[in-house]
């Protein structure tokens, strides 16, 4: 008896290190794997971005009712906006035996772990601070002063990064997927997630211990 029970991933990294791209290209790939929590914020859309693609983008008061009546895994505020987790999704998700990869900072990871202890979590970062700075301008996504908020809450955001359980560096894009991929698929080989074999094979041997 086989039964594969999904994990849940918490992938974080200072804005511009390339989270979005890494996911994109994971699920692209393994689609019958991962699914990709999708957040709900009160930010702007960006250009190209897509009402229940990247985001559901809802106002503050409809981000309020979200808090109040408790469907939200985590939520955090980040550059003046509020971001969170619905659960109904994930939970679903992992049910299905799909892992389940929450891309959020890391207030919200470090929420998620304290609820969800084994909660596996990877920190991604560019090869260098000034690789970052160029990666964020050259997305050309934000103006000058969101860039610098975004460096300066890399600064903050660096000094938390021994909670989590593995850093991943995106130099070389297809590398840093296949290096994500095989850290989560190793994870399902740990003991603590394979009860229900180890209970099954318990059974059979003490069948033949017993002379069966
Ligand atoms: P995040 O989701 O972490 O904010 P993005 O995925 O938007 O970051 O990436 C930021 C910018 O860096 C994008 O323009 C993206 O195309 C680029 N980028 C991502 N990964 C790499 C990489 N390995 N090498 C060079 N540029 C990259
Ligand atoms: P962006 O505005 O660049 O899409 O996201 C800004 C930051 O918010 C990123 O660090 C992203 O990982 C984080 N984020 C996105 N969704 C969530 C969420 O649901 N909860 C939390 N805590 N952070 C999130």
């Amino acid at each position: 008896m086989k039964e594969r029970k999904g994990i849940l991933i918490v992938v974080s990294g200072f804005s511009g290190s390339g989270k979005g791209t890494i996911m994109n290209r994971l699920l692209k790939e393994y689609p019958n794997i991962y699914a990709l929590s999708i957040s709900a914020t009160t930010r702007s859309p960006r250009v190209g971005e897509v009402h229940g693609r990247e985001y559901f983008f809802v106002s503050k008061e409809e981000f309020e009712t979200m808090i109040q009546e408790k469907k939200l895994i985590e939520y955090a505020q980040y550059v003046n906006n509020y971001y969170g987790t619905p659960k109904e999704y994930v939970f679903q998700q992992l049910e299905m035996g799909k892992d389940v990869i929450l891309e959020i900072e890391i207030q919200g990871a470090l929420k998620v772990k304290e609820v969800y202890p084994n909660t596996l979590l990877l920190f991604v970062t560019p090869p260098s601070a000034k690789e970052l700075k160029n990666r964020l301008i050259g997305r050309g996504t934000e103006d000058e002063a969101t860039v610098a908020s975004r460096l300066s809450r890399a600064w903050q955001e660096v000094q938390g990064v021994e909670h989590y359980d593995y850093l991943v560096v995106n130099d070389d894009l297809e590398e840093c997927v296949q290096k994500v991929h095989s850290i989560i698929q190793n994870e399902h080989a740990r003991v603590a997630k394979n009860h229900v074999l180890i209970e099954t094979i318990k059974a059979e041997l003490k069948g033949f211990a017993e002379g069966e």
